[in-house]
C-alpha cells in the first residue's frame, strides 16, 4: 500500500518541487524522486536569481519546507531502473534505492527531469578546461557563493573581465539552434556582480543579440551600462590564447564598427546554454513519448503545453529553456491539470 501513489514525480528541481507542494494541496499522494543525492536542481548551484538578486539559497529553503508534508515522500538517490505503463492504467517503476531495490505504482507520472548545462569544453576555441582563467557562468556562480573570486582573479584590484554570451546556443555546429532564453541575463547580473567586488574592474559583454525579454531585465541592462559602465560590444569571440603571464587574449570583431578587437583579460566566463538532459530520452522512450529534434521532450501542443500519453505529464525546463519563474508557473499548471486528470477530467491536448 505504501508503495502506491497518486503521481510519480521525476526530478526534484524547482520544477519538481513545486509541483509536489501544489498536488499536495490538492492532497494527492505524490512519491518525488531525485537522483541526486540532494534535492533542488540546478537552483543548489546558483548564489543570486536574476532579476532582483534574491539568494538561491532562501528560495530553496522555502521551497523545500513546503514539500515536507505528509503527502510527500521523497527518494534522493534514486536511480530509476525502469518505468512502464501497467497492464490497465497507471505507472510502475522499479528503483535502486540507498535502501535497495523498490517497486512502486502510480496513476500519473510527472516527468521533471530538467536541463543539462552545455559543455563548454565541446568549444576548443574557448580554450575551457584548457586556461585556467576560463570559466563557465556556473563556476562563476559557484565562486559567487564560496566569496572566492579570487581565486581567478589574483590580487589585482583593478582586473578586465570578459563574458562570451550564446556558448552551445544558437549554435549549429555545438548541436544546439535554439536560444537558451536565461544566459543574457545572467551575463549582465554576473557582469554587476563583478563591479560590485571589484569597482575599478573594467568588464567587457560579447554578444549576437542581446535577449532581455522578461519583465525588469530591460532595466538590469539599463543600470549595467548606465551604473556599472558594463562595455557591450556586438561580435563574436574568434579566439582565446594566454600571454607570458598566464592572462587570457581574447580577439573578437566588434561587428558596430566593423573593427577587430583584442581584449587582455583577468577572467573569461562562457555562458553556457541550458541543453536537454540525455536522462528524458531513456523517459520517453520508455514511455512512448516523443522528443523534439533538440532532445527536449515535445509538447503535444505548441500553446496548451503537455504532452501526448494518457496520464504522462511534463514541468520545466525537460520541455525546454525557461526562467525560474516560468518553470515554477508550469510547474503548478501542471498540478492542476493532474488534478482534474485524477478526478476524471482528461480533456487535455
Ligand atoms: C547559468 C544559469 C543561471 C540561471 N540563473 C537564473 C536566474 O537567475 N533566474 C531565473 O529565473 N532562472 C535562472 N536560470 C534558470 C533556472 O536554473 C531553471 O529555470 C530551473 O533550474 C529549472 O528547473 P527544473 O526543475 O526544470 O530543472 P533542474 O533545475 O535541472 O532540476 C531537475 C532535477 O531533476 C533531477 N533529475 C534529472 N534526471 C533525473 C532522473 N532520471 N531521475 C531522477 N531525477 C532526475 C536533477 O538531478 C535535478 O535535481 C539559470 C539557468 C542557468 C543555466
Ligand atoms: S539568452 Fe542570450 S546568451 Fe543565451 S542563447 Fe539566447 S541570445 Fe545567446
Amino acid at each position: 500500500m505504501d508503495n502506491n501513489y497518486n503521481t510519480i514525480i521525476i526530478g526534484a528541481g524547482p520544477a519538481g518541487m513545486e509541483a509536489a507542494y501544489r498536488l499536495s494541496v490538492f492532497g494527492i499522494r505524490t512519491c518525488l524522486l531525485e537522483k541526486e543525492a540532494e534535492t533542488g536542481g540546478h537552483l543548489l548551484k546558483w548564489d543570486r536569481i536574476f532579476p532582483e538578486g534574491r539568494k538561491a539559497s532562501e528560495i530553496l529553503g522555502f521551497m523545500r519546507k513546503r514539500i515536507e508534508s505528509g503527502n510527500i515522500t521523497t527518494i534522493t538517490s534514486a536511480r530509476i531502473d525502469s518505468i512502464r505503463k501497467k497492464a490497465g492504467n497507471g505507472y510502475e517503476a522499479e528503483l535502486a534505492t540507498n535502501e535497495g531495490k523498490k517497486t512502486i505504482t502510480a496513476d500519473t507520472i510527472l516527468i521533471a527531469c530538467g536541463f543539462k548545462l552545455f559543455n563548454a569544453a565541446k568549444k576548443e576555441e574557448y580554450g575551457y578546461g584548457i586556461y585556467n582563467r576560463v570559466i563557465t557562468n556556473a563556476d562563476l556562480e559557484n565562486l559567487f557563493k564560496t566569496n572566492s573570486t579570487g581565486s581567478i582573479i589574483g590580487e589585482n584590484r583593478t582586473p578586465a573581465v570578459g563574458f562570451v554570451h550564446c556558448v552551445g546556443s544558437r549554435d549549429e555546429k555545438a548541436g544546439n539552434r535554439h536560444c537558451s532564453k536565461v544566459c543574457c541575463a545572467t551575463a549582465v547580473k554576473q557582469a554587476m556582480e563583478i563591479k560590485e567586488a571589484y569597482p575599478q574592474a573594467t568588464v567587457y559583454c560579447f554578444y549576437m543579440d542581446l535577449r532581455m525579454f522578461g519583465r525588469h531585465y530591460e532595466d538590469m541592462y539599463l543600470e549595467a551600462q548606465q551604473k556599472y559602465g558594463i562595455r557591450f560590444i556586438r561580435g563574436r569571440v574568434s579566439e582565446v590564447s594566454e600571454d607570458c603571464n598566464e592572462r587570457i587574449v581574447a580577439k573578437a570583431e566588434d561587428t558596430l564598427s566593423g573593427k577587430p578587437v583584442k581584449i587582455t583579460l583577468d577572467m573569461l566566463v562562457l555562458m553556457s546554454g541550458i541543453a536537454c538532459n540525455p536522462d528524458s530520452g531513456k523517459i520517453t522512450g520508455s514511455l512512448s513519448i516523443e522528443n523534439d529534434s533538440d532532445g527536449f521532450i515535445k509538447y503535444a501542443d505548441s500553446i496548451f503545453g503537455q504532452v501526448k500519453g494518457p496520464g504522462i505529464f511534463t514541468a520545466g525546463t525537460c520541455t525546454g529553456p525557461k526562467t525560474l519563474p516560468e518553470t515554477i508557473n508550469e510547474a503548478g499548471e501542471a498540478a492542476a491539470v493532474i488534478y482534474g486528470y485524477l478526478k476524471g477530467n482528461s480533456n487535455n491536448f
